[in-house]
């Protein structure tokens, strides 16, 4: 298995089973229930998505540098993301926005159909791209562009998860909601964000608060 092939490459004793499952515990401590979402914070190898030099802290439950000026998120919030966004039954089609390392897109990958993923950093997005393959996560589109107006030719999406915050919720991501779809998204200005969860019907917009969090901001352009 290839996966397993680079954690011993690694080293193994920030892998173990004891680390990782400390952290699952800690975030079921603080609220996480949902069993597939903590099965794959157990799973998924966070330390191969940060820096060598970072691994040993890569089961804490802290953001992390990633290059680029861009982080890891936190491990709690991807949960929380996740639960949210699974909360209203099976996903076919999701679209992620601010793929970063990937971290989340490979929490998310097995409990959906296809994800649309949108990076704006070009050397970000091939160094993901290449890490996800030898993971052997192969259901992810990948697209280097500005997540701002969403990806309209796949639209409709059953998900949209949004890893950078905005001031305002972008409506075109709105509009790209399929019926009864949901929207997980960081609005507000850095240091002042809350986690939102849309759900659409019709043409009507339902909204619910899920907390206080801290995301690098929404940016307009590619790099
Ligand atoms: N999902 C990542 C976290 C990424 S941090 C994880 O699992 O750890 C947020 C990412 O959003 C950064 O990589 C940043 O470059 C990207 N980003 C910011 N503005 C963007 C935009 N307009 N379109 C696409 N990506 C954007």
């Amino acid at each position: 298995m290839v996966a397993g092939r680079i954690v011993n490459h690694r080293g193994i004793g920030m892998t173990s089973a004891r680390t990782r499952e400390r952290l699952v515990q800690r975030l079921q401590n603080h609220g996480i229930a949902d069993e597939t979402v903590l099965d794959r914070i157990r799973n998924v190898p966070r330390h191969l998505f940060v820096d060598e030099a970072l691994a040993s802290r890569a089961y804490e439950d802290n953001a992390l540098p990633i290059g680029q000026g861009q982080t890891i998120s936190q491990p709690f919030i991807v949960a929380r993301m996740t639960e949210a966004l699974m909360a209203g039954g099976p996903l076919d089609k999701v679209l992620e926005i601010g793929t970063g390392c990937g971290y989340q897109t490979a929490v998310l990958s097995p409990l959906v159909g296809t994800i649309y993923s949108i990076e704006r950093v070009g050397a970000l997005l091939r160094k993901t791209r290449k890490l996800l393959g030898e993971l052997g996560i192969h259901n992810v589109r990948f697209r280097h562009g500005d997540g701002w107006k969403g990806w309209p030719a796949k639209a409709p999406f059953d998900g949209i998860i949004v890893s950078a915050a905005p001031r305002e919720t972008p409506e075109e991501l709105l509009q790209q909601l399929a019926e009864g779809g949901r929207l997980v998204i960081p609005i507000g200005p850095s240091g002042y964000q809350t986690l939102m969860a849309y759900t659409r019907h019709g043409d009507n917009f339902e909204e619910r608060e899920l907390g206080g969090v801290s995301f690098v901001p929404l940016l307009q352009g590619v790099n």
